[in-house]
């Protein structure tokens, strides 16, 4: 099986893949490491990647990138409203409030395909949604992650994990800076031996190389108007091959002190010519570049530590190229930043790596990731303490705070009898740009209570993918049990409560925590959430395990009550299921045109080579009127080619190459018969 990583870049994507003697960047059919992340949706098939790239040129309507920015967002997002200025393709608000993407396409039909083990890397700042819309994603392509991870986590693994001078006992503090194509991640890593722990993630998610790209088409837009008087704007395939120049020009500016730009016929057929020095390029780019120190201040903040504790800087991502976002990271941090890592691919490697650790199928050096969450989640929901109007005050418990380790699960207690809903939310959305309320829970319907006062223990999850869930309620009923408790069945009780492992096999070392703040007002309603640390009086079965065996005992009775989840804007599994079948036709169809294609290369081939062969080695196993037949058989097939057979099905290609091999097979038998007795004949002539 394999075990693969993907960083699915705003750019490019790298997939790695985990073998035994180490991580491998997988090449593309072209045979490069980074493939550009784009769909082209032509006329027949999709082109992807690299064949999607050389096409959006020509289709840039129907060319489909930078889907990171999109996915899992509320069409009214101010930030993607803006992103979508940019983009050549057409993108509406859907019937459900999030973007809907216009491409031009036909399929048909199914198609099987392999699941794969996979973890994937995503940005941290993803919400819930997006998180939730990756692996939905993951899904509709036959993949199954094992973990999402955070794009600069994977990248602090894949440096940690081939480290063999980590100390003992002290800590290497890394961060990791990473600025790519649409947004800048900073992490600070505390290293140990054989382990890893997040001291704190941050970002800008608007900060990355196209923005830089997007100053220098505004300057040449603005110049080109005024000099050349076009309006680039005003068509799509001209913005498009200015901002594949202006990012040319940028990376230019990279190695040199200036650097010129022309395009030839950019827009109503006018040749246009530019010149930039990395001066004023700076100067234009200033707003951007003063954004950058933010993330790294606020990194270092929320990690606890001064400037002067971190021990390491590692840049990674290919905008960090920019010399004057080294100056500033340099200056910040009061040292050179390193480029130890593979830039480009080292989060594609560390995804692999973690996919490798996660698969049972693997072993790998013993390294242990603690990653953070980072955002604080709360759950809330309308008390019964009488509110004026609601019936209900309303309530909010903290159960992850920010930096929680990931996974995790916690306990909350709640003192209902009847059926209520949670909802799960971001208890602080000023970092977000996400509606607080991500998911809402209904609990019930309860079953007949024979208590006075029944504990209500609901089970929140924060999965290795970062997201959140009500896993379960169970209503806890002590009851008394008149015949004498036998060591046996106490022993029995203490088991079931303490082997309640998450069950979600995919989280290793899940950290189950159940913490008990009992409200101080104690009244009935107070929810708390629990740790394990025993509290005052409200504790659940552990004061029942230690055993007299003799007495009467109290019995808690554990009862499940449903639970129902709505996470507002995911996907139904109704279509998510259509989704995937429509996947597999789009596949389908990809293979089939790609077959097509190869099918009628195969005869045009036939018709080149068998036409040299017939003038050439084939001249004497021939009669000269079956040679003068099938010349013209060839001949009458490559004009066919061109102009019937220009856009025929497989099959009729097949059937094509068929009918020429009847022909020129005969012939090619003639020939290796007898060039194979010459080889034998020169062979014995060699013996003697
Ligand atoms: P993201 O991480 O935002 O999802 P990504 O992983 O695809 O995107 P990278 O491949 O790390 O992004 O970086 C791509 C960006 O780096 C592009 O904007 C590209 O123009 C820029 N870039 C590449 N080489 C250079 C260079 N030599 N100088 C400046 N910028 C460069
Ligand atoms: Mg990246």
């Amino acid at each position: 099986m394999s075990v693969v990583g993907f960083d699915f870049g705003n750019e490019s994507c790298i997939v790695a893949v985990a073998r035994q003697r180490g991580i491998d960047v997988v090449l593309n059919d072209e045979s490069k490491r980074e493939t550009p992340a784009i769909v082209c949706f032509g006329e027949k098939q999709r082109f992807i990647g690299t064949a999607g790239a050389a096409s959006s040129m020509m289709n840039p309507k129907n060319s489909i990138s930078q889907i990171k920015r999109l996915i899992g967002r509320h069409f009214s997002d101010p930030e993607l409203q803006r992103d979508i200025k940019s983009l050549p393709f057409n993108v509406t608000e859907g019937p459900d409030g999030y973007p809907l993407i216009h491409a031009r396409y036909l399929a048909e039909q199914n198609l099987k395909a392999a699941v794969v083990d996979c973890c994937i890397g995503i940005p941290v700042y993803f919400t819930e949604l997006q998180r939730r819309a990756v692996l939905d994603a993951a899904t509709i392509a036959g993949l199954h992650p094992l973990r999402l991870i955070h794009e600069t986590t994977a990248t602090a693994l894949a440096y940690g994990i081939y480290k063999t001078d980590l100390p003992e006992n002290d800590q290497l503090n890394v961060a990791f800076v990473d600025i790519g194509h649409a947004s800048m991640q900073v992490c600070i890593a505390g290293f140990k031996k054989g382990q890893l722990k997040i001291l704190a993630h941050s970002f800008d998610r608007s900060l990355g190389g196209r923005d830089f790209d997007e100053v220098l088409f505004h300057h040449f837009s603005a110049k080109f108007k005024e000099e050349y008087k076009i309006d680039v704007s005003q068509n799509a395939r001209a913005c498009l091959r200015l901002r594949a120049a202006c990012e040319k020009l940028k990376k230019v500016l990279s190695a040199n002190p200036e650097a010129p730009l022309n395009i030839e016929c950019l827009m109503d057929e006018k040749d246009v010519r530019g010149f930039i020095k990395r001066e004023e390029f700076e100067q234009i780019s200033a707003p951007i570049l003063q954004r950058v120190k933010a993330p790294l201040e606020k990194a270092l903040a929320d990690a606890g530590l001064a400037v002067g504790d971190v021990h390491m800087v590692e840049v990674v991502g290919s905008a960090s190229r920019i010399p004057s976002i080294l100056k500033i990271l340099t200056e910040f941090f009061g040292k050179e930043p390193r480029r130890t890592m593979n830039a480009s691919e080292c989060v594609g490697r560390g995804c692999a790596l973690q996919c490798a650790i996660l698969s049972p199928t693997f072993k790998v050096r013993e390294f242990q990731v603690n990653e953070s969450f980072p955002f604080p989640i709360s759950l809330s929901w309308k008390g019964s303490v009488p509110d004026a109007q609601n019936g209900g005050a309303e309530q909010e418990q903290l159960v992850f705070p920010k930096g929680n380790p990931i996974p995790s699960v916690k306990a909350v207690t709640f003192h209902k009898t009847s059926t209520f809903s949670v909802d799960v939310q971001y208890s602080d959305v000023s970092d977000l740009q996400a509606p607080a309320k991500i998911s809402t829970y209904t609990i019930g319907p309860f079953p007949t209570l024979r208590s006075e006062k029944p504990k209500l223990k609901v089970k929140v999850r924060l999965n290795l993918h970062g997201i959140v869930s009500v896993d379960s309620a169970t209503v806890l009923e002590e009851e008394e049990v008149e015949v004498p408790v036998s060591k046996e069945l106490a022993k029995e009780d203490a088991k079931m409560e303490t082997d309640e492992k998450p069950n979600d096999t995919s989280a290793p070392g899940a950290n189950e925590t159940d913490v008990n703040m009992q409200d101080s007002k104690g009244t009935a309603e107070a929810a708390g959430v629990e740790n394990g640390v025993p509290q005052s009086g409200d504790k659940p079965v552990q004061m029942e395990t230690d055993t007299k065996v003799e007495a009467p005992k109290k019995k808690v009775k554990k009862t499940n009550v449903p639970v129902a989840e709505l996470v507002y804007g995911a996907m139904m599994s109704g279509d998510l299921q259509k989704a995937v079948e429509k996947e597999f036709e789009m596949a389908l169809q990809d293979r089939v045109m790609e077959e097509t294609k190869d099918k009628k290369n195969a005869v045009e081939a036939y018709v080149y080579d068998m036409r040299n062969k017939l003038c050439d080695k084939y001249h004497d196993f021939v009669t000269a009127s079956d040679k003068e037949e099938l010349m013209a058989k060839l001949q009458e097939t490559e004009d066919w080619l061109y102009e019937d057979g220009e856009d025929e099905t497989k099959g009729v290609y097949i059937a094509k190459l068929e009918e020429l091999k009847k022909q020129g097979d005969p012939i090619e038998e003639r020939y290796k018969e007898y060039s194979e007795r010459g080889t034998i004949i020169d062979q014995l002539a060699y013996c003697i």
